[in-house]
């Protein structure tokens, strides 16, 4: 746990180290998304609640940013819910 990470990591890794909890609307399962490579956001892929977008610049920052977007969703921050179609 404590070791430090290799400045190269796969793409898949972010997702990998981001536990997402339930959606707190529905229960459905959170997925981590990126937008166009500048912000990160988590939705439900059932209701289609979604958190804020965590935007970020640098490469540094994206990992951050996917954290933050997590911490957001663990923490029932959604701020969009949208509507069941
Ligand atoms: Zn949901």
């Amino acid at each position: 746990m404590g070791d430090n990470m290799k400045m190269q990591d796969a793409e898949g890794s972010i997702h990998a180290e981001i536990h997402l909890e339930d959606c707190p609307y529905c229960g459905g399962p959170g997925l981590l998304e990126e937008e166009n490579g500048w912000c990160w956001y988590v939705v439900c892929l059932d209701c289609g609640a979604q958190t804020a977008e965590m935007a970020y610049k640098t490469t540094e920052d994206r990992r951050a940013a996917a954290r933050r977007a997590g911490e957001l969703w663990n923490m029932r921050k959604v701020v969009n819910a949208a509507p069941g179609e």
